[in-house]
């Protein structure tokens, strides 16, 4: 027992809690940890691990991430969801963990992993230094944690800042109330926007760039402005109970602590810059009260052109130069891009300004963003795409409401009984594919699928952020190309279902059926017809994966339908197959297009024992004829029963299956 290679804390030795299921690296960590000094309290299992933590409130927690009955991942997540756990610090212990797991777990809360097996010479002096965030000076126990050091270990650990400087800057912080992080920046030790990438990525807090546009005033004003300037800190959002808080610095519990006395509101953290943060309090602050502050015609534009559209249910804007230097504006209405009222000829390049300070795109000529607006009560998520034309500047705002409700597939058309064969393989392993051109059809599918499966933990990896939904895990991506590895690492953290869009990366479509093997994925798929897709997986993945895997195909494609206000009978032609046509030349309520609504138009294919023996056997070709058969009439079905009804027109049918209708498809 010594102390000297620990600077003891005033009041009692540091406590560590090793979690581990194998009796002999407790044995170790216990000998070499208490010949140090330290505390050890020991856990074989997750629930184990709970219980001791609740009881002893560890200073440090040293977590097996492969427990036998729950994956350290989820041990986390119920620290980090409790009330007692929250600030708990953990590290990883593991052995073999890849870059992936180790990124998933730092994520997840983990100050960092110390790998197994352990090398008994240094271990007490990194189990300090986790413990410490480097320099804390050992002042005692609540103020240690007030200070919350996992922003300095993590700092330290990645080498974004040295020694030194952590310890310079502890030194400069000390009775000035001002955060670690803040003063780094401060003493020029890092930069902020390095400070804001290692939060972010590092510790997982979602970034956001604040602008007007995202700031909800009356969330803003809950707190008043001198705790705000204070603590760096901004509301952007409230929504029921909730507070959804930009901090420059989301580590600071302190102050999260303090805004739930205050407000009484859970606090969701984000994180934003600093110089962000009071730029926008100078904004919000130093208006005078009581005049509302007109907004530049820019933005009077965009909203009143996204109200309309909304109320229109068009889905795109474009905003284009014109020949004769007026400027137009269109939208796109089922499908159709159809002329409306367009802003001055001086606006347009004001709109495509401000549209790119919304979405954050730079100055590219062609380029895209993405970024949120409300629009009454509507919270929209935009997406802009930038292109130089010939006479100008033009950009394209796609748009779409963040939903928390459950898709309506009766809205689509689609039948309950038409996906229930598919909800019931999704109970087991495998994987389920649905194929679907448009990507907000595609997520409604989706999430259709996905929401009568309660109990079981449900991770999503997704492109296209439309559904918000509490019950699940969620995961947005920048692209399909992101999610192979991803889907490897969710598997690996015990989630009971996958859902993963897109996987038309064929690296993304390997990993989910690999993924399949342990698990169940439901994947999304830019391939609308089934043998396409099925074609497509088998070139992939091979035949053995896929009879091992595979267990449904659904594809979908999106139909008009006719606008029952303009919608009049043709005349029919007898003698011929062809039913009686109707067609719409279109009116008012349909923004002159002739079409309103949708419905879907599916091709189901569930694998049977004989397509999987075939498969196995490498007999393709029979498979790829056994499903052309069994599919190929479903979606011309479907759509000969909506234009015989008059639901819809031969040419849209004909349109959507590209090409001859009412001849038999073996012809
Ligand atoms: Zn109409």
């Amino acid at each position: 027992m010594t102390g000297k290679t620990t600077p003891e804390p005033m009041t009692r030795p540091w406590r560590v809690l090793a979690v581990d299921d194998q009796p002999a690296n407790l044995l170790l960590v216990r000998r070499v940890l208490a010949a140090a000094g330290f505390e050890v309290l020991e856990a074989r299992s997750g629930v184990d691990a709970l219980t001791v933590a609740k009881e002893t409130a560890p200073d440090l927690i040293l977590l097996d991430m492969h427990l036998p009955d729950m994956h350290g991942l989820e041990v986390l997540r119920r620290l980090r969801e409790s009330t007692w756990g929250a600030r708990l610090r953990v590290v990883a212990f593991s052995a073999l963990a890849s870059t992936e797991d180790q990124a998933l777990w730092r994520q997840a809360g983990c100050l960092g992993v110390i790998e197994k097996p352990i090398t008994v010479a240094n271990f007490p002096q990194e189990i300090t230094r986790w413990l410490h965030g480097a320099a804390d000076s050992g002042a005692d126990l609540p103020a240690r944690e007030e200070q919350t050091d996992r922003l300095g270990a993590m700092l330290l650990a990645h080498g974004l800042i040295s020694g030194e400087q952590l310890a310079s800057a502890v030194a400069a912080q000390a009775g000035t109330g001002s955060r670690l992080g803040q003063v780094l920046v401060q003493q020029g030790a890092i930069s902020e926007d390095d400070l804001a990438w290692a939060l972010s990525n590092q510790l997982g807090y979602p970034y956001v760039f604040l602008s007007a546009d995202i700031i909800d005033e009356e969330a803003a004003r809950v707190l008043p402005e001198a705790f705000l300037r204070e603590r760096h800190i901004l509301p952007i959002l409230k929504f029921g109970q909730e507070v959804t808080l930009a901090m420059a610095d989301p580590t600071d519990q302190g102050t999260v602590d303090e805004v739930l006395a205050r407000t009484g509101l859970q606090v969701k953290r984000a994180l934003a810059l600093s110089s962000n943060i009071e730029g926008m309090l100078d904004r919000l602050f130093t208006r005078r009260p009581g005049v509302q502050q007109q907004a530049p015609a820019e933005v009077q534009y965009l909203q009143f052109h996204l109200r309309q559209a909304l109320q229109e249910e068009a889905t795109e804007i474009h905003f284009d130069p014109g020949i004769d230097g007026q400027a137009r504006v269109r939208y796109r209405l089922q499908g159709t891009l159809v002329d409306r009222p367009a802003p001055p000829a001086e606006l347009h390049a004001a709109i495509l300004r401000y549209l790119r300070d919304l979405t954050g795109a730079d100055d590219q000529p062609a380029g895209r963003g993405a970024g949120a607006l409300a629009v009454g009560d509507v919270d929209l998520q935009l997406v802009t795409a930038f292109l130089p034309t010939a006479t100008g500047p033009a950009a394209t705002v796609t748009f779409y409401s963040r939903r928390s409700d459950l898709p309506d597939l009766a809205r689509l058309g689609l039948l309950e009984e038409r996906v229930a064969p598919l909800r019931r393989v999704l109970r087991g392993r495998g994987v389920v594919l649905v194929g679907c051109t448009d990507p907000w059809v595609r997520s409604t599918l989706l999430h259709a699928l996905v929401a009568p499966l309660q109990g079981g933990k449900v991770w999503t990896l997704e492109t296209l952020p439309v559904y918000r939904r509490p019950t699940l895990q969620q995961t947005f991506l920048p692209s399909g190309e992101e999610v192979a590895s991803h889907v490897r690492t969710v598997a690996a953290a015990g989630a009971d279902l996958i859902l993963a869009d897109d996987l038309s990366p064929a690296a993304a479509m390997r990993a989910a059926l690999e993924a399949g093997r342990s698990r169940m994925l439901l994947g999304g798929h830019p391939q609308d017809a089934v043998l396409d897709l099925l074609t497509q997986v088998l070139d992939g993945c091979g035949t053995a994966l896929v009879a091992a895997t595979l267990r449904g195909i659904l594809a979908a494609r999106p139909i008009r339908l006719l606008c029952p206000h303009c919608r009049q009978a043709g005349p029919g032609t007898a003698g011929t197959p062809e039913p009686r046509a109707f067609s719409a030349p279109g009116c008012e309520a349909c923004g002159l297009t002739g079409f309103q609504g949708q419905r879907l138009l599916t091709e189901v294919w569930l694998p049977d024992e004989d397509d999987r023996m075939m498969l196995r056997t490498g007999r393709q070709a029979a498979v790829l004829e056994r499903v052309a058969a069994a599919t190929g009439t479903q979606m011309r079905a479907q759509g000969r029963a909506l234009v015989e009804d008059g639901l819809t027109a031969p040419e849209e049918l004909a349109r959507v299956l590209e090409g001859d209708l009412w001849t038999s498809p073996t012809s």
